[in-house]
């Protein structure tokens, strides 16, 4: 296939037929179209964007590009989230064991750490052993034990956008909606999902920072999975401040554990049980949300839970004493406490600097080979409306160094805007359905 005149095609603004997009998708995970000629491409669609043809045909051939799991004859619904990406974001640690607590299947595909945001996988693996290359039948297998199986793309599923997905991290071509709609939902459609329910994250620390296109998001991937057979809604969260207090892959994992203990942080809480309701909903597995709600919160009140996670974590290789003993968790070098440079009232918290911040503390990718330090990032607990005292502990830094901690106090002091007035935006602000959209708040 000769490629660089379907660069110039879309560069121009023109779009590309269905029968190219898959000869495309198809030679580029066979390893014969060049990273540089597809880093090109995806530029050109960040600028021109895919028309709705497009867009499907993209999707179609990331999702045919590897096989499906198949639940023939499994009688359990299965449903799964995922997460557009966000900074703190540690849903799916805390969602998929409850979840699956309830007694719906969870065969959760995530992805790792994307530009400025965290990683389910990443997250996973900073727990040793943990094995999220799973195969097709072990991940059924598992999904049929335990009700939920927690991997990443391997070869046998949505490869192409295993490859893609890296590419787009080093290229500075994540921020598109034709292009986060076809990579979320060709591993989601692969699942063999009975419901989704996706989490879009909205404010200055997400992919795309205003509502309206948040908005546009949700309802591009609801038509994919709609048209697909797989009944989709969304929730949008606000990412204009970390979720949670922990940001870093083994801190995440922490702070998951204290949630499925019943001492998470609320803000976390309140998006896990929101989107909960959401999943069991969805595949009618529970009768009302206030039913399942209270199913969800009994799956963490009864331990039963956080057991399910010691499973998981064991099932896939990893150790799971840590569901008891956190600190077995990789542990950096230094800590240091951020504290209040002034009197007042916290006006930001800034993820994306948060997000870059423990890039550059060795938490996250700059090129695709890079090894992640699972140890570093920051615990965060001021939030935007908190007052607070000059000297107070707003946060603390983990870092490898001496020069990482320099590096992370720096960062706070920029992400950390104090001044004489500042309030939180609502938490889940919409929900997205194919009949239409929701202002909750
Ligand atoms: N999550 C994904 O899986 N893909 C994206 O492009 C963005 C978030």
């Amino acid at each position: 296939m000769v490629i660089p005149p379907l660069i110039q095609h879309k560069r121009d603004g023109h779009a590309l037929e269905p029968a190219q997009w898959s000869e495309l998708i198809r030679e580029y995970t066979a390893g014969r179209v060049p990273d540089y000629q597809m880093s090109a491409l995806l530029m050109a669609i960040v600028w021109r964007g895919l028309e709705p043809e497009e867009l499907a045909a993209l999707t179609d051939a990331m999702l045919e590009s590897g096989d499906r799991l198949r639940f023939d004859g499994f009688e359990r619904p299965r449903v799964d989230k995922h997460s557009t990406g966000g900074i703190g974001d540690k849903v799916s640690l805390l969602l998929a064991p409850m979840v699956a607590s309830c007694g719906v299947a969870v065969p959760m595909m995530s992805g790792r750490g994307l530009g400025h945001t965290g990683g389910t996988l990443d997250k996973l693996e900073s727990i040793a052993g943990f094995r999220t290359a799973l195969t097709l039948r072990e991940t059924r297998a598992q999904v049929e034990r335990l009700g939920c199986a927690m991997l990443g793309q391997t070869p046998e599923i949505a490869p192409a956008d295993k490859r893609l997905y890296a590419l787009r991290d080093v290229t500075g071509t994540v921020e598109s909606i034709p292009l986060i709609a076809a990579s979320i939902m060709s591993k989601k459609l692969a699942e063999g999902l009975n419901g989704l329910v996706l989490d879009v994250k909205t404010g200055s620390g997400a992919f795309l920072p205003e509502p309206e296109r948040a908005i546009e998001l949700a309802q591009t991937m609801i038509g994919l999975g709609q048209v697909r057979g797989c009944p989709t809604v969304a929730l949008l969260t606000a990412m204009d401040r970390p979720l949670g207090r922990a940001c870093g892959n083994a801190l995440e994992v922490e702070e998951a554990i204290e949630g499925l203990r019943g001492d998470g942080p609320e803000d976390l809480m309140e998006v896990t049980y929101a989107l909960g309701v959401e999943m069991l909903v969805l595949v009618g597995a529970a009768k009302s949300p206030a039913d399942a709600r209270s199913r969800l919160k009994k799956s963490v009140t009864s331990g039963s839970a956080l057991q399910k996670f010691a499973q998981i974590i064991e099932a896939q290789g990893g150790n799971p004493a840590v569901v008891e003993d956190p600190s077995v968790l990789p542990q950096a070098a230094e800590v240091e406490v951020f504290r209040s440079p002034r009197d007042g009232v916290i006006v930001q918290v800034e993820p994306r600097r948060i997000g870059r911040a423990i890039l550059e503390l060795g938490g996250g990718r700059r090129t695709i080979e890079d090894e992640i330090d699972a140890s570093v990032g920051f615990v965060i607990p001021a939030k935007p409306g908190d007052r607070v005292r000059t000297g107070e502990p707003l946060a603390s830094i983990f870092a490898r160094d001496r020069d990482g901690v320099a590096m992370a106090l720096e960062a706070l002091k920029e992400a950390v805007i104090i001044g004489d007035e500042g309030k939180l935006t609502p938490l889940i602000s919409h929900r997205v359905t194919a009949a239409g959209v929701r202002v909750l708040a």
